[in-house]
């Protein structure tokens, strides 16, 4: 088996996202020889070691950091500023420290003026997720064959980002990098997007009149139990998303609303060819996006 490429890996924060990079590095034994759980609750952590997740446990990020050559971030991207401050000045001489956040300029911002010079930071951003949250929903396959995006900075160190490239490579990860400005346009049309609209579909229906949220739920089509099914994630987490990638978000959703609209336009007038036009579009990004073995 090759060398560990780590010798100490911090998660900060084990969730659904920390916990699966954890059980990875439990299977292959190639990615941390000691890894350490820090978490915001003793009871996440308690669960940790129950579920033998990490080596050590901790309540402080600072600690967690201490003597360690990769420090993961994985709490929601708010929580960032303040865990970047806290473990800043504990980092040892050449650590890297990477997260998984899913707005990137946002956590550059946040993060990168407390990384000290002898230290590195690797922004990434893994693209793999369920609706599901805390150390118990994580599972060794959920990166598998899917892209992690790298926002290096310019002028960062080489080594530094490779090494987090092969960390996410031994995770089953395709790479791809890219600028950070980038990624939340990106990130915003393909997933914070349907996010926001999956909450405000599972809002408009929940405010409806007693008799048809009644219909909603008897005779949920399959369209209606997509939307909930995203609409189930964590609200901490898209809060933070949603605040944090702010003008990305707006942007596409002001390009979308105009869209609806004209469809909108096209039911009003029967115009039909507008209509089909457009659903065979969407069956076409749906086929490619199977072709590309990442539906
Ligand atoms: P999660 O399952 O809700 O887990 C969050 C973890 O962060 C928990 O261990 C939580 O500890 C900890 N935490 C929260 N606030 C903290 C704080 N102030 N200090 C230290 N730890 C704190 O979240 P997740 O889904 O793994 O998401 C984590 C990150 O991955 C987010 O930045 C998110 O944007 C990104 N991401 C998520 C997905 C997805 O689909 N879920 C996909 C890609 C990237 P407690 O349990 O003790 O509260």
């Amino acid at each position: 088996m090759p060398e560990p490429l780590f010798r100490r890996l911090a998660l900060i924060g084990i969730g659904l996202i920390g916990s699966s990079v954890a059980r990875i590095a439990r299977a292959r034994g190639d990615i941390a020889h000691t890894l350490v759980a820090n978490a915001r609750t003793e009871a996440t952590l308690a669960r940790v070691r129950e579920l033998d997740l990490a080596d050590e446990t901790t309540l402080d990020p600072a600690e967690a950091a201490r003597g360690a050559d990769c420090v993961m971030l994985c709490a929601p991207v708010g929580a960032y500023a303040a865990l970047a401050a806290a473990i800043g000045p504990h980092l040892a001489p050449g650590a890297i420290v990477t997260d998984v956040g899913s707005t990137k300029q946002s956590v550059i911002r946040d993060v990168a003026p407390h990384i000290p010079a002898h230290a590195h930071f690797v922004p990434a951003h893994p693209i793999a997720g369920t609706e599901y949250s805390g150390p118990d929903a994580g599972f060794t396959t959920l990166f598998e064959g899917r892209y992690t995006l790298l926002t290096p900075l310019p002028g960062g160190d080489p080594s530094a980002v490779e090494k987090i490239a092969e960390l996410w490579r031994r995770c089953g990860a395709l790479i791809e990098t890219m600028d950070a400005a980038h990624h939340d346009r990106s990130l915003a049309v393909v997933s914070h997007l349907p996010h926001l609209i999956a909450f405000t579909i599972c809002g408009t229906a929940d405010d409806l009149e007693e008799e048809s949220r009644q219909d909603v739920l008897r005779f949920a089509a399959s369209g209606f139990r997509d939307f909930t099914r995203i609409a189930a994630s964590d609200p901490v987490m898209w809060r933070d998303v949603f605040l944090n990638n702010r003008e990305a978000l707006l942007e596409m959703l002001a390009r979308f609303m105009e869209d609806a609209q004209a469809m909108a336009r096209a039911v009003r007038w029967a115009d039909a060819a507008y209509i089909e036009d457009k659903v065979e579009r969407g069956r076409k990004i749906r086929r490619s996006l199977i072709a590309l073995n990442q539906a």
